[in-house]
């Protein structure tokens, strides 16, 4: 569960075209992150992903199945934005729930998921509570707990920290990278900020305007950067 393919696809938003013919693929479990400075299209990537924008052409395969024409909710992805999207009215456990109940699922299900979503997040102390009264680091792992509470075959993180302190970032990175070695599900991480990408990764892609300039393992990338933008982007003295 959680690989993911993309087949020459490209993306125009009217005449521009932001994404040109791209192929990646990502295998189950990897933690892969996408980099690159603003507007060169990481976000666009993701949304494809997410089905949250459809391809101007090419293919996504989710687990061997074409997912282009399938809509979000059905891909099986779990989409945790930068904004935490919580209902300020609701507790935090009614915010995890949210998207089990909207789907029906029985009562006893939602909660099982909801408990065993709490205690990976340390969020069980906090069920009652509403979003109000906890903390920007506490928001957003309920915000993840919405993710977890569907067992995606994938989470698609869309800078996640930005609104975070920088103590708090690091806080959280930690917590992310544990919560990946905890459910071992796929994830996909974007953002503009090196650091986060060289300590969360075993996949890098590096992107610039909507191209891959390339793709490997955080040492690949610092050991032999393909071109001087990797090389600057990433650190790396060459
Ligand atoms: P990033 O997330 O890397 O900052 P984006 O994926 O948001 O970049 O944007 C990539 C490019 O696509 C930018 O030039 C942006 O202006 C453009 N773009 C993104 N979404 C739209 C849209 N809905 N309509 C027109 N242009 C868009
Ligand atoms: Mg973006």
């Amino acid at each position: 569960m959680g690989r993911i393919s993309l087949n020459q696809v490209t993306k125009s938003f009217g005449d521009v075209n932001v994404i040109p013919p791209l192929d990646l693929d990502i295998n189950e479990g990897e933690f892969v992150v996408f980099v690159g400075p603003s507007g060169c299209g990481k976000s666009t990537l993701l949304r494809l992903i997410a089905g949250l924008e459809d391809v101007t052409s090419g293919e996504i395969r989710i687990d061997g199945q074409d997912a282009t024409m399938v809509p979000p909710a059905k891909r099986g992805l779990a989409m945790v934005f930068q904004s935490y999207a919580l209902y300020p009215h609701m507790s935090v456990a009614k915010n995890i729930a949210f998207p089990l109940r909207m789907a029906g699922m029985n009562k006893a299900e939602q909660d099982k998921r909801v408990a065993h979503a709490a205690k990976v997040l340390n969020l069980a102390d906090y069920l009652d509570r509403r979003p109000g009264q906890l903390s920007g680091g506490q928001r957003q792992r309920v915000a993840i707990g919405r993710a977890i509470v569907r067992e995606p075959a994938a989470f698609l993180f869309d800078e996640p920290l930005s609104n975070l302190d920088a103590a708090l970032r690091v806080n959280m990175r930690l917590e992310i990278s544990e919560l990946h070695n905890t459910l071992k599900t796929t994830m996909i991480y974007v953002t503009h900020d090196q650091v986060e990408a060289m300590t969360m990764a075993d996949k890098i892609v590096v992107l610039q305007a909507g191209r891959i300039e390339q793709v490997g393992s955080p040492m690949e990338l610092y050991r032999t950067p393909r071109n001087t933008f990797v090389a600057g982007f990433i650190g790396s003295p060459k």
